[in-house]
């Protein structure tokens, strides 16, 4: 999308150093201020006039939301200033867990290029709500909830139907999110990311999948999830259920994949057409889950 302005309208910048000075401002300016994290999606927003601030509360300087906490049991807690980067070195440096949340770890390493990596932040890369962007697919594949707080209280809200469209999720104004929970994933499961694009960073189509007990039919689980092919993460739960059935994953795959394709609502724009998007889908989706049957 091209627009007419390459300038940013005025507007007046804070950057306070607790949650609770964020909080006030943002109550106070009530529907005229918007939080910062990387910034990337929001300067971008404003210059081409789709959202408006007059004020801009950049929420960096607090301390507390930069952490990367491996809670055993629960999953992996991130905070919401955490960069791609700061992500790919964590589970550089945590071997087990980049293996645990392997799709989350190559979906990092796919974000942009490395000089946007060391500013955009995983929590405003999914709330941007950008059909397109790498965050949300891992987030949705591992039950990911983020951790809401504002002047009423705190809450925690799922990833899955948090976004409503490009910058507009079910959050209120004033609230911030703090965290994101990764949830831990079952036992011995395999997860991975693949990310197809064309002509651009962005992705045409991005698979996140997961597979867990293939050979235990009563324990057995696979999940996927369809990004930049649909304007919002979509979690394939009729396929989910599709491998309840008795039969092998592999039996059962070229069918459950062909009913989820149907599903699908899928994006037409100048990069791929709706149907060529609907056939990488299967394609890599089949490809996906038999390379994580097979690892
Ligand atoms: C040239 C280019 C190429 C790109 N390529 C890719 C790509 O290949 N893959 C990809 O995934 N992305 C890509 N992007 C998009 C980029 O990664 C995102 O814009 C970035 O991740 C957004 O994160 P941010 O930290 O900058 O969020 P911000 O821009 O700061 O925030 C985004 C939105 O979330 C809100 N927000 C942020 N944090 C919070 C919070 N804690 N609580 C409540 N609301 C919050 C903001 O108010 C804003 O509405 C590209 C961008 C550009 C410019």
């Amino acid at each position: 999308m091209s627009a007419p302005y390459t300038t940013l309208p005025e507007f007046k910048y804070v950057k306070p150093t607790s949650l609770e000075e964020a909080i006030r401002l943002l109550k106070e300016n009530e529907g005229n201020a918007k939080i910062m994290n990387g910034g990337i999606g929001l300067i971008g927003f404003m210059k081409e006039r789709l959202l408006e601030a007059e004020l801009v509360v950049d929420i960096k300087g607090i301390k507390e939301l930069k952490k990367i906490e491996y809670l055993p049991g629960k999953g992996l807690l991130v905070g919401a200033t955490v960069t791609g980067t700061e992500m790919i070195e964590f589970f550089e440096k945590n071997p087990d867990l980049r293996e645990k949340f392997r799709a989350f770890y190559e979906a990092a390493s796919h974000m942009a290029d490395a000089i946007l990596r060391n500013r955009a932040s995983i929590v405003g890369n999914i709330l941007e709500g950008l059909p397109y962007v790498d965050m949300p697919g891992p987030a949705v594949l591992f039950d990911a909830e983020v951790h809401a707080v504002g002047p009423n209280g705190e809450r925690w809200i799922p990833v899955d139907g948090l976004v409503l469209g490009p910058a507009m999720t079910k959050l209120e104004p004033y609230e911030i999110v703090t965290e994101i929970l990764y949830k831990e994933p079952p036992k011995g499961s395999r997860s991975a990311y693949v990310k197809l694009q064309s002509r651009s960073e962005y992705g045409i189509v991005n698979i996140s999948a997961l597979v867990a007990n293939p050979n235990s039919f009563a324990n057995r689980e696979v999940r996927v999830v369809v990004t930049s092919a649909t304007q919002l993460p979509f979690r394939a739960r009729s396929l989910e259920q599709h491998f309840k059935q008795p039969g092998k994953i592999e039996d059962l795959l070229d069918e459950g994949v062909e009913k989820m394709v149907n599903e699908l609502d899928v994006i037409e724009d100048p990069y791929a057409t709706a149907e060529f998007r609907k056939y990488l889908i299967k394609i890599l989706t089949i490809k996906t889950i038999k390379s994580l049957l097979s690892r």
